[in-house]
């Protein structure tokens, strides 16, 4: 099995060169990055398969990282390194979509085993979507763009694209708007907010009627009291991972 590449973003130097010493000898790849812009730039990169990223990071905080990755990669797994009592940063990483996350000081052992288990874990997840049909419109990820033909096309914002994204990727169940602001925004759920959600969806589901007319299937259903889910005929096309392994 080839280990996977992995990206290290972490201004200590002491600890980084640990980190990336320690997941080479494991036969690892490894990026690495010192602050949290080069960092999402570097995890953000294709064919990366999981990040450790530090909190405390210079120019752009981890959690800023974090929420920005989880627009582009939605399901890249990501390992927060964490002091010690930091006990709300950890507890807001978890809930904006980090697959775990270790304390420091830790054992490069610890690490590696962390590492290991949520690796095997992402293996059985779904891939990143970078497109998706509707009726006869496909939704392109990459180039943010819905295309019904060669003449009918509609952009749609980045927003717009990560909400579908999401909802795609999760489409076993309902999506609560609450979950969609704190993944999505990484604002916590205060009442008014919540509506948000509800526009960029209305905006959404009128990007996605077909222009000429002929029905459309329902993209996003509205699920009552619980929130929104991607509708039966929204289809993911999945990407090919680096490794080959094509869905
Ligand atoms: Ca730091």
């Amino acid at each position: 099995m080839a280990p996977g590449q992995i990206c290290v973003v972490e201004d200590e130097p002491a600890i980084r060169r640990g980190i990336v010493d320690a997941l080479r000898a494991t036969g690892y790849r490894v990026s690495e990055a010192a602050d949290g812009e080069l960092g999402l730039r570097q995890a953000a990169q294709a064919g990366v398969d999981l990040v450790l990223l530090d909190l405390l990071l210079p120019r752009k905080d981890g959690l800023d990282v974090l929420m920005e990755l989880r627009k582009v990669r939605p399901t890249l797994p990501v390992i927060i390194l964490t002091a010690r009592g930091t006990e709300d940063d950890r507890v807001r990483g978890l809930k904006m979509g980090a697959d775990d996350y270790v304390v420091k000081p830790f054992s490069a052992r610890e690490l590696l085993a962390r590492v290991e288990a949520i690796l095997r874990r992402a293996a059985g997840r779904p891939q990143d979507v970078c497109a998706a049909r509707l009726g006869h419109a496909r939704i392109d990820f990459e180039r943010r763009e819905i295309r019904w033909s060669e003449k009918q096309r509609a952009e749609r914002s980045e927003t717009e694209g990560a909400l579908l994204r999401f909802l795609l990727t999760n489409r076993e169940r309902a999506i609560s708007r609450e979950e969609l602001l704190s993944r999505l925004w990484g604002l916590s759920p205060q009442g008014i907010e919540t509506r948000t959600i509800d526009m960029h969806v209305a905006r959404l589901r009128n990007k996605l009627r077909d222009p000429s007319g002929k029905n459309t299937p329902e993209a996003i259903l509205t699920v009552r009291s619980q929130g929104y889910m991607a509708g039966p005929d929204l289809v993911p096309v999945e990407s090919t991972r680096a490794n080959g392994k094509s869905a």
